[in-house]
């Protein structure tokens, strides 16, 4: 089931790693693939590791409970990741915390950039109905607790135009790497209970290949995600002053990553003694919960402070209406939610692509550092949206509301697409250029829709038949267009239950976590809150470990 090796090992960890105390000693390198000895002595132990610590999941066959649990799919050695770029990512996510929270207030802006979306796309119109809802109620509850996780990838230049699955001519040259943003999630944001673990697994796994404890304290940044996302919850809590209150973790019914919840639930009620977790679906609220007249939330007679959604994302949370009367219940009261209504908008991929746009993250960070930083990690990003025509119809043809901004931040598409025949006005049907753009050079694209959780995306040669086989254009304005980013590939082992350790090429995904606390205009707290690596078989487009795509990682950094 492996793979066969070649030069890419150089990218390998232990072979880059250098003892420096004695001067130039070198760990001993690890070639791949491992000795079969070792392979499985280092296999059967880090599954134990994992399970002991809590590296762990539900079954498929039993998601609802935990008589018996897996340890959660992971790989046998960290990923390479350059330190510079780990450090790049860490530094930006307090800009993108205050950019969630200033757009987020902006009505105008939400409202602007979601009008299209809104009208094809019914999950996403009914959150913004929600949204308008309590607007025009009046908020109860200015204060919001965002639990953020920006996902990046290592997008390796030599890559581009490659075709998913060819071999890779070059070893990826790390002072080329790229950390290009895949998106921003604002709701449910995973995997900061087991991720925190990962580092640890990879410590004991490296340490069981020869490697120093020095080489492997070195190279592997300890995480303080589960840490971090709990202090958000216990500070939430503190916040709203009511000690008898509870924090609610709002879950899907069918739960295999509950252990991950878990360890935050843990962590925060460490934290505080006083604080007590309940975990409710939203049917179950639904049923058990009442808004008082003073918006004060109640669930089985108990006060809430803190609605934590670890639910409510996709479509399938809300099989009838009274999954959506419970999460408009829950917005429309008192108690801190996480995320409001306004951040779970803030981060549709709509609005990721609008702010890829020129000139628009200026709109909300006055630092021009700031938006240097941000800008620095976006990929190009194009809308789908119809033009409106001068008499106020839509026209049929599609076209890039803006074309002059198609460029994004990628030059290479200044050569292809003049602007010379576009109208800025929106006054006329300007043709398709977007769709052609994709359409001509397909390879180069990612199509996305309101959608969370992984599995949703078209790739590449895809996009065409789904543009082609949507009965009415307008359906094309759910989804957005994004340069599909080629992330360096690595050689690692993957480890799942059930099967043989499978040495792979993978990709990896970098999320950096952050925590902010926002009341109207004032910042209470904005926090980098720790890391997650998720890697995926450089063969598999989509990723997600809930989704069984990727599996837990941990980066050592090189
Ligand atoms: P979701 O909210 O469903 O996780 P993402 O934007 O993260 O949506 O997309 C899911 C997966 O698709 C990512 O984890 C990544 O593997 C892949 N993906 C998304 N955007 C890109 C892109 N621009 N280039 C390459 N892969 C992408
Ligand atoms: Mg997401
Ligand atoms: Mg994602």
């Amino acid at each position: 089931t492996g793979v066969r090796c070649n030069n890419r090992l150089q990218y390998l960890p232990l072979q880059v790693s250098r003892r420096p105390s004695k001067g130039q000693t070198m760990d001993p390198a690890v070639p791949l693939p491992l000795a079969p000895p070792l392979l499985s002595r280092a296999t059967e132990s880090a599954k134990d590791w994992a399970i002991l610590h809590g590296v762990a999941m539900r079954t498929e066959e039993e998601p609802n409970s935990s008589d018996v649990v897996n340890f959660a799919p992971f790989l046998l050695l960290p990923s390479p990741v350059p330190r510079a770029l780990f450090d790049q990512a860490k530094a930006v996510q307090r800009d993108f915390n205050l950019l969630v929270h200033r757009l987020s207030q902006d009505a105008d802006f939400l409202s602007s950039c979601l009008k299209s979306t809104i009208q094809v796309d019914d999950f996403t119109c009914r959150l913004f109905r929600i949204y308008e809802q309590v607007r025009r109620e009046g908020v109860a509850q200015p204060v919001c607790l965002g639990l953020h996780r920006s996902d990046y990838m290592l997008d390796d230049p030599c890559r581009s135009g490659q075709e998913n699955g060819e071999p890779v001519a070059k070893q990826p040259r790390l002072d080329q790497l790229q950390l290009k943003q895949i998106e921003i999630n604002c709701i449910a944001s995973s995997f900061g209970g087991l991720g925190t673990q990962m580092p640890g697994l990879h410590r004991h796994v490296l340490r069981l290949c020869g490697a120093s404890r020095f080489t492997a304290d070195q190279h592997l940044p300890q995480n303080r995600a589960m840490s971090s996302v709990a202090g958000g919850l216990a500070a939430a809590w503190e916040l709203y002053g009511e000690q008898s209150a509870i924090i609610v973790f709002v879950v899907q019914e069918e739960n295999r990553n509950a252990m991950d919840q878990r360890w935050l639930e843990f962590a925060a009620m460490d934290r505080n003694p006083s604080i007590r977790v309940r975990r409710y679906s939203l049917m179950e609220i639904h049923a058990r919960g009442e808004l008082r007249p003073d918006k004060t939330l109640l669930v089985d007679g108990l006060e809430v402070a803190v609605a934590y959604f670890r639910a409510g994302y996709i479509p399938t949370d809300y099989p009838t209406e009274q999954e959506w009367k419970a999460r408009l219940n829950i917005e429309q009261s008192r108690a801190i939610k996480c995320p409001c209504i306004s951040y779970h908008l803030a981060g549709t991929k709509k609005v990721q692509q609008e702010l890829a746009q020129p000139g628009v993250l200026e709109q909300f960070l006055e630092d021009p550092a700031a938006v240097a930083r941000v800008r620095a990690t976006f990929a190009g990003q194009y809308t789908l949206e119809l033009v409106r025509k001068s008499n106020g119809s839509s026209s049929n043809e599609l076209h890039v509301k803006r074309p002059e901004l198609l460029l994004g931040p990628d030059p290479k598409g200044s050569a292809k697409f003049s602007t010379k025949d576009s109208t800025l006005d929106g006054k006329g049907p300007q043709g398709d250029r977007t769709v052609q753009m994709v359409m001509s050079d397909s390879g180069r694209f990612v199509m996305k829709p309101q959608r969370e959780g992984g599995g949703n995306n078209i790739f590449g040669d895809d996009i065409p038949a789904a543009l082609n086989n949507m009965a009415d254009p307008k359906e094309r304005t759910a989804y957005v267009v994004m340069d599909r980013v080629r992330p360096a590939v690595v050689s690692n082992y993957m480890v799942r239950p059930g099967r043989d350790p499978a040495l792979t090429e993978a990709v990896s995904e970098l999320g950096i976590f952050g925590v902010f606390i926002g009341k109207g205009n004032e910042v209470v707290l904005n926090q980098e809150g720790g890391h997650l690596l998720r890697t995926k078989p450089s063969s598999t487009e989509d990723g997600g470990v809930a989704s069984g795509n990727a599996l837990l990682d941990s980066p050592y950094l090189i």
